[in-house]
């Protein structure tokens, strides 16, 4: 069988129905995860020959699905139900997917635990004192709560990586352009990307296959064509002899917890020991990435969310006159991260300060590309780095905005560069899961993926220790 197949069959035979007894992941509060906004237990089979003929598939409530709220877990948008589908979920159900609900979210896709969600934040189903990672953390406690094998995520910074690194779970943000964004609520538009939870490499390539592909509905969609992603499997010794893997050393720095260090060494070691060459390469401004996306992102969300104003979607509050009724709209309707990002982004793009933030960090943020497509030029194929510079902290642990900014420090700078990146689980510290990451060239996920089922099959179930 081969190993596509194999993805097939296993995502096929998963009972989603077992998970939902065994974990209340829809109660909110102490007692449950709080992983999904809603659930759909009707969902039916649109193609039982298809290639995921009535998997469960869970989706991020930034992405507009038919007949289900899409939420964003605002407040803002509470109850609202788009007219059309994004194309990411309609290739699932016509893939025969089941879509059984949409999953908690950080409101607007901003932040990196979840807990900016309006409706109460998800726990990690592997110590629920903990986040999950945000801001796709319901998608991916939903996976590793074994309550359905896929899920869809969305990614500005980090928002599939990190929460698979948290949850011990594989994540996966292609290329920019590789994934139709149509239906996924815009937060900063240039960096904003469709992704894929999933338990195992394979399943997550055979999900990031049904949904890739070029789509008449989103222009930044790449005329690209789609390969098949699930890796086969090798029986050679060395089965990643030519593979030259860079370790940039600004990934590693001297403050980085020496346990997560230990951690990503021994992946190298075993990256090594298949065959790969291990190479030390520099990204020197990869200390610039942080505040940089911090303008953009930012800069780009504050003009997105201008529609919400109460006329045309969602929520509306009374109000004597029009004026009125905007701001009570909006002041009441998002929380406060979203109204920080808003204010930050309204400054940055402001007259006599556009020229010193704005522009500045389109520049760098140029040059922090041009490093990522220099260092691949130069013979190097991948580059592994930790996906998170901690594992999943407590809840309510980080309470400073820009300590929360600093989760995805390692993860930003594959959104900026537009490179696909992925997380994989490659051990544990004090019983919670280390994620590894693995960026490659622009559309270049199936040597990503090659590479990263190979980590998998070596480690095992070391993986997970
Ligand atoms: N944590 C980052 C932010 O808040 C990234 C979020 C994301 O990727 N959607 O912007």
């Amino acid at each position: 069988m081969s190993a596509r197949d194999a993805a097939c069959a296993s995502l096929q035979a998963h009972d989603a129905g077992a998970a939902w007894d065994r974990y209340d992941v829809v109660r909110a509060g102490a007692d449950g995860l709080n992983a999904f906004l809603c659930v759909d237990r009707a969902a039916t089979c649109a193609d039982p020959a298809g290639l995921l003929a009535g998997v469960p598939v869970a989706v991020k409530d930034n992405i507009a699905t038919l007949g289900l709220p899409t939420t964003c877990a605002s407040r803002i948008l509470a109850g609202y139900v788009s007219p059309f589908e994004a194309t990411a979920v309609r290739r699932l159900r016509e893939a025969g997917a089941l879509i059984m609900g949409k999953t908690n979210m950080d409101e607007f896709a901003m932040g990196s635990s979840t807990e900016t969600s309006a409706f109460g934040p998800t726990r990690n189903p592997l110590d629920p004192t903990r986040v999950p990672g945000g801001s796709s953390g319901g998608s991916a406690a939903a996976v590793a709560a074994g309550v359905c094998r896929l899920a869809l995520g969305s990614e500005t910074g980090g928002s599939v990586r990190q929460p698979a690194a948290f949850c011990g779970v594989v994540g996966v943000k292609p290329t920019y352009g590789r994934v139709s964004r149509y239906g996924l609520v815009a937060y900063a538009s240039s960096l904003d990307h469709v992704g894929v939870f999933a338990t195992s490499v394979a399943e997550a390539a055979l999900g990031l296959e049904v949904i890739a592909g070029s789509d008449p509905y989103d222009s930044t969609s790449a005329q690209v064509a789609v390969p098949s992603f699930v890796p086969e499997a090798s029986d050679a010794s060395r089965p990643l002899s030519g593979v030259v893997i860079g370790r940039p050393i600004e990934y590693f720095p001297a403050s980085l917890d020496p346990r997560i260090a230990a951690v990503c060494a021994r992946a190298l070691e075993t990256l090594a020991a298949l065959g790969a060459e291990i190479r030390d390469v520099s990204l020197p401004s990869t200390d610039l990435a942080i505040p940089v996306y911090y303008v953009l992102a930012p800069a780009e969300a504050s003009r997105n969310l201008a529609r919400y104003d109460g006329v045309r979607y969602g929520v509306r509050a009374d109000a004597r006159d029009l004026q009125a009724m905007y701001e009570r709209t909006r002041s009441g309707g998002f929380g406060a991260e979203v109204t920080r990002r808003v204010l930050l982004g309204t400054y940055v793009l402001s007259a006599g300060y556009y020229e010193a933030y704005y522009r500045r960090a389109q520049a760098v943020r140029a040059l922090i590309a041009q490093e990522f497509t220099q260092t691949f030029a130069s013979g190097v194929h991948l580059l592994f780095t930790p996906t998170a510079p901690t594992t999943a902290f407590r809840l309510g642990a980080v309470s400073d905005p820009y300590a929360m900014y600093l989760s995805d420090i390692f993860t930003v700078t594959a959104n900026l560069a537009g490179i696909p990146a992925m997380s994989q689980p490659i051990g544990r510290v004090d019983g919670l899961p280390v994620g590894g990451q693995i960026m490659a060239a622009p559309f270049d996920e199936a040597t990503m993926l090659r590479v990263a089922a190979a980590l998998e099959t070596a480690l095992g179930p070391e993986a997970h220790r």
